[in-house]
């Protein structure tokens, strides 16, 4: 029995009131899954006492077994989740249940749409947890005692979801927490037996933990007179058998993704998962998933990752990191090891050469499930691509010993791409080269848009020659860490001079000759012209149709990676490319004809500000050239 004293009203904080409000209308189409999130916090509940018990078992109290129960009742209107796990303490309860002050939550209310549809599917990957409650609760009350705490010293909790909770100290004799919903009229669905066995059994069946609820007979509303009232008898209504610690053939496709979305909290399914066991020298099991989707805080480098450890099925920590690289930190699921102690702490995980080499096959099988996947279904492939590519990018910079692995996983944009939604891994780019092309060739640029159209493409569309087009702000640092692929070095064709190789055909290369040699006046006047600005002024056959471009030198940092380390306060030395002419476009003849010393000084900056600007440069001074263009135009006849 609870007797209540002291309640004091609190308001919830601004970010809380608002995701609360969203979430309401936008899961009402999903109404169910209240129940998996609050049986799936009994779970985590429960991990958390069974583990802190490992160094000090009075927190037991003497009730040992560990269940979470399901109460009912369709008079008074209401669903009770009761777990004998942890509890939290009223500071607890405060921190736990009235923010939902996770970092990055004002940004991920400032990305929702105000769609409906849109934004059911952000609040998804927010992750709602306790909140969903007031899905179809009109008023939620929390009572709870943390394990150890005294009997007189627990909480309760109440709100209608608006703008205000209550918490008052109680006495409680049980430890842990019982969450009663008082239902919404149009709600009374979920006091009824069959119905939530049925959402029971769909989600929580393969928790470990033992969901309980009266036997039939017994019907909570039956025996209202004291005298008969018979001592209620509870069943387990779920298997109450982790999941992964069954193989693979008594698990279907429906049970690992129900599993994965109680345990990761998720509201879509996953893409893939991987299953194993691993027996030898190191023992243990893990259940690897791809989640469908990127979290909304994907980027923040603080924010959640890692996988659920357990010890021979006891859970030790949530996020548990050092199971797997940076590079792969959008899977999650659970490892369990026979070799790990039970009383590990992160900074002993981070020593124990037992989780080196699982980190090291755990990698190995993440690799593998991405590359199955990508032969098997290169579509679903593409899909995993769109959300997770560009962390899959860091691999081979952060992951010497797979960096031929996490290379063959990466998909670009080529210029025979275009058109398809399907983006080429580098594999497929080398199974489509000629016998004599050596190099894998690339060109990075600032978007799809600008790489398309850049003039350094005009050769090689002349020829047939496929480049892969980058423009990922994270494309040239990874060019940095990966030279070559496949035993062919990969070469920017934005840098140094062009050298086709094997593709160069001799006839064109003696004529390429002839006329360098014919503009060697001509270089020397325009590198009088631009002095600094450039390096060397040199012909270049790589151009069809434009007059002139821009090269970097080999060892030069390009634009993309400059911008990223001037944005990070870096300052750098100016650049100064070198600047190439096409000695067949009629502009360089004409160039080569001038005779007016003021006009070819205009003309040589007006081409040499086209060709940054088809760079996607910046002009320094873009008055100075509109001046210069206007002059040259009115001087037209
Ligand atoms: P999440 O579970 O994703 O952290 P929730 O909103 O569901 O988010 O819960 C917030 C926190 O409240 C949990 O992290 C946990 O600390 C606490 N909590 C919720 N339910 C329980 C419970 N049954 N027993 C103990 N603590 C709980």
């Amino acid at each position: 029995m609870t007797t209540e004293r002291k309640a004091e009203t609190l308001g919830f904080e601004t970010e809380a009131k608002q995701l609360l409000h969203l979430m309401i209308h936008s899961l009402y189409s999903n109404k169910e899954i209240f129940l998996r999130e609050l049986i799936s916090n009994a779970s985590d509940a429960a991990d958390k006492l069974r583990f802190e018990s490992l160094s000090n078992d009075a927190l037991l109290e003497q009730d040992a077994e560990l269940s979470v129960r399901i109460d009912f009742d369709k008079d008074s209107k209401t669903v009770t989740i009761s777990d004998n796990g942890i509890g939290m303490s009223r500071e607890e309860v405060i921190t736990n249940l009235g923010t939902i002050a996770k970092s990055g939550t004002a940004q991920f209310l400032e990305s929702l749409t105000g769609d409906q549809r849109k934004d059911s599917t952000l609040i998804g990957q927010f992750g709602v947890g306790f909140y969903s409650a007031f899905i179809v609760a009109e008023t939620v009350e929390v009572r709870t005692r943390r394990a150890g705490d005294p009997g007189d010293s627990a909480t309760l909790w109440r709100s209608n979801g608006e703008s205000e909770y209550s918490i008052e100290e109680i006495s409680k004799a049980d430890r842990g927490t019982s969450v009663t919903l008082f239902l919404k009229e149009d709600e009374l669905e979920f006091a009824e037996s069959f119905r939530l066995k049925s959402i029971v059994k769909r989600y929580a069946d393969h928790l470990s933990l033992p969901v309980m609820m009266l036997k039939e007979n017994y019907g909570s509303s039956e025996g209202d007179d004291e005298d008969e009232l018979q001592s209620p008898e509870y069943e387990i209504v779920n298997d109450a058998k982790a999941l992964w610690a069954k193989t693979r053939s008594e698990v279907n496709e429906d049970e690992y993704k129900e599993f994965y979305k109680l345990i990761c909290h998720d509201f879509e399914d996953p893409l893939q998962w991987s299953h194993n066991k691993v027996e030898g020298k190191l023992e243990y099991t893990s259940l690897l998933y791809i989640p469908g989707r990127a979290p909304f805080d994907l980027w923040n480098r603080e924010a959640a990752r890692g996988l659920k450890l357990y010890v021979q099925r006891v859970f030790i920590m949530d996020e548990a990191e050092q199971f797997l690289p940076l590079y792969l930190r959008f899977i999650k699921g659970v490892v369990d090891s026979n070799d790990i102690s039970l009383n590990v702490s992160r900074e002993i995980l981070q020593k124990d050469p037992a989780v080196d080499s699982m980190r090291s096959a755990l990698t190995k099988r993440c690799l593998d499930m991405l590359s199955k996947l990508r032969k098997k279904d290169p579509e679903k492939y593409q899909s995993f691509w769109d959300q997770f590519g560009q962390v899959l990018k860091e691999g081979p910079g952060e992951d010497f010993g797979n960096r031929e692995k996490v290379a063959g996983l990466l998909q670009f944009s080529t210029t025979q791409s275009e058109g398809s939604s399907q983006d080429q891994s580098l594999g497929e780019y080398i199974s489509r080269m000629s016998s004599e092309q050596d190099k894998i060739y690339y060109l990075v640029a600032d978007s799809l848009n600008a790489a398309k159209t850049s003039p350094h493409l005009e050769i090689f569309k002349k020829k047939g020659i496929e480049v892969i087009l980058m423009y990922d702000r994270i494309d040239e640092w990874l060019i940095s860490h990966l030279r070559e692929f496949g035993g062919k070095p990969l070469q920017d064709i934005a840098r140094g001079e062009l050298d086709l190789g094997g593709l160069e055909d001799v006839k064109e290369k003696k004529l390429q000759e002839e006329s360098e040699k014919a503009l060697e006046g001509l270089t020397e006047r325009i590198k009088t012209v631009l002095g600094d600005r450039v390096g060397e002024v040199r012909v270049t056959h790589r151009l069809t149709d434009s007059a002139a471009c821009l090269a970097m030198g080999e060892g030069d940092m390009g634009a993309q990676m400059r911008k990223i380390m001037e944005a990070s306060g870096q300052s750098l030395p100016e650049s100064s490319p070198h600047f190439e002419l096409n000695p067949q476009h009629r502009l360089i003849e004409k160039l080569n004809d001038e005779q007016d010393e003021e006009r070819f000084e205009d003309l040589v900056e007006i081409i040499f500000c086209q060709a940054s600007l088809a760079e996607g440069g910046q002009l320094k001074d873009p008055g100075a050239f509109s001046a210069r263009l206007n002059k040259v135009l009115m001087q037209i006849q």
